[in-house]
């Protein structure tokens, strides 16, 4: 994305957190690319390559098999009995070569929550976070390092954007996810990966192209991808009007969740200062052509935060600007991150807020904060901060969940 927001981020007086108002880093500086994977690569382009080493066409296939429905990554040649063994390490190397390693894992909610801190070729960190609930399990990716939005209450946002991630970057998330799940690492046994939330660190739509290509190959029938529904994998953007309505017409039916956070412009240009480009009016109006096309319902995501988005009005306001449509609001308690000093809504608030919505007929849901002790809630995504239990609030019952 080569766009600008014309100004550094200035913040709205009583609103204002701690953070530094400087520039961020909105392109990321050229770097070298990660290796070429399977995963970038189309079934066609695929067997070309496998032809081009000297291999047969199918030997492409079966690599792609090991890999998408066995979740066998690199380091997993041992296992991979039907590659002759004097192809596989020249097949491996052009199709399988090894991308994100894990540098550290954390997990909490009793084992059913694990955050991966993952180092990528070149050194980059990034975090993905593994969710077990009772009837599925969804892994939230990374779609970039860092983030150029500068939304000031998101961790992830604080440090700027390093690098987009390669289409497989962000598979290998999900496919590591997968094959946790399926060894039964978390919690409860082993389990089927059911959902992908884009809603790592990130913002999906400024690395468009890639992000489109990694949801074709999460959504391909196995063994050509992963096999999920695209109505189970859900990409969050910030508002990206343009990117917004590409991908409506990209015909993958994925859920799409919009961030907003605030229903009046004035109050939005400050908690998402993307809002200056992209008003409330255009992010809601492509939203809903969005829905119109796919049939999909659109999530609205709003971060609760005392005293600043969770006024009575405001939420009569954003419910005038959401009746009847095709739309669920999904109701964030704020996470806290480092040297934020905003607060989650008082329980009291955030439930009258919840009454305003649904009284209007709108479908509303206060997410969970799973992973918060760990830093692995939303926005709270940082990969090299220091992280840590000192800034958290008490905890709160699980509730609806991404
Ligand atoms: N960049 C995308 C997706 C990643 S962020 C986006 O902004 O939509 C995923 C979600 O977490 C977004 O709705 C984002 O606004 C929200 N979020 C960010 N920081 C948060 C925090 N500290 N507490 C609660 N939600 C937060
Ligand atoms: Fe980026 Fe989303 Fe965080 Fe905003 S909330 S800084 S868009 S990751």
């Amino acid at each position: 994305m080569t766009w600008h927001t014309g100004r550094a981020m200035a913040l709205s007086s009583s609103a204002a957190p701690s953070v530094p108002a400087r520039p961020l880093p909105l392109v990321a500086a050229p770097r070298p690319r990660p290796p070429r994977h399977l995963a970038d690569l189309t079934t066609a382009q695929r067997r070309e390559l496998a032809v081009s080493l000297g291999e047969p066409a199918f030997r492409a296939d079966q690599v792609a098999r090991h890999y998408f429905a066995r979740y066998l990554r690199a380091g997993d040649a041992e296992a991979m009995t039907d590659l002759p063994a004097a192809s596989r390490p020249v097949l491996l190397d052009a199709l399988l070569p090894a991308l994100l390693t894990p540098a550290k894992v954390m997990t909490c909610d009793a084992g059913a929550t694990h955050k991966t801190l993952w180092r990528a070729f070149d050194g980059v960190l990034i975090e993905s976070v593994l969710m077990r609930y009772p009837d599925r399990a969804t892994v939230c990716v990374s779609s970039q390092a860092g983030c150029g939005m500068g939304c000031p209450f998101c961790a992830t946002g604080q440090g700027g954007l390093t690098r987009n991630l390669s289409a497989a970057e962000i598979v290998e998330q999900v496919v590591a996810a997968a094959g946790a799940a399926a060894r039964g690492e978390l919690a409860g046994g082993p389990a089927r990966l059911s959902n992908v939330v884009f809603m790592g660190m990130g913002e999906p739509l400024a690395n468009y192209a890639t992000v489109v290509a990694a949801l074709r190959a999460l959504t391909a029938p196995q063994p050509e991808g992963l096999g999920l529904s695209a109505r189970s994998v859900t990409v969050s953007t910030v508002g990206l009007v343009p990117a917004i309505r590409r991908l409506t017409g990209a015909g993958l039916p994925v859920t799409l969740a919009v961030s907003l956070h605030a229903p009046d412009d004035e109050l939005r240009d400050s908690l998402v200062p993307v809002n200056r480009r992209w008003p409330v009016a255009e992010v809601l109006a492509a939203a809903w052509e969005y829905a119109e096309t796919t049939g999909r319902r659109v999530s609205v995501e709003y971060a609760l935060i005392d005293d600043v988005n969770d006024q009575p009005e405001r939420a009569d306001a954003l419910a005038g600007l959401l009746a009847g449509r095709l739309v669920h609001v999904n109701l964030i308690p704020l996470n806290p991150t480092r040297g934020v000093s905003w607060q989650a809504s008082e329980r009291r608030r955030e439930r009258e807020f919840v009454r305003r919505l649904r009284l209007r007929g709108i479908a509303t849901t206060v997410r969970d904060t799973r992973g918060r002790d760990i830093a692995a809630a939303c926005g709270q995504l940082a990969a090299d901060a220091p992280t840590g239990p000192d800034t958290d609030r008490p905890d709160r019952s699980a509730r609806a969940d991404r």
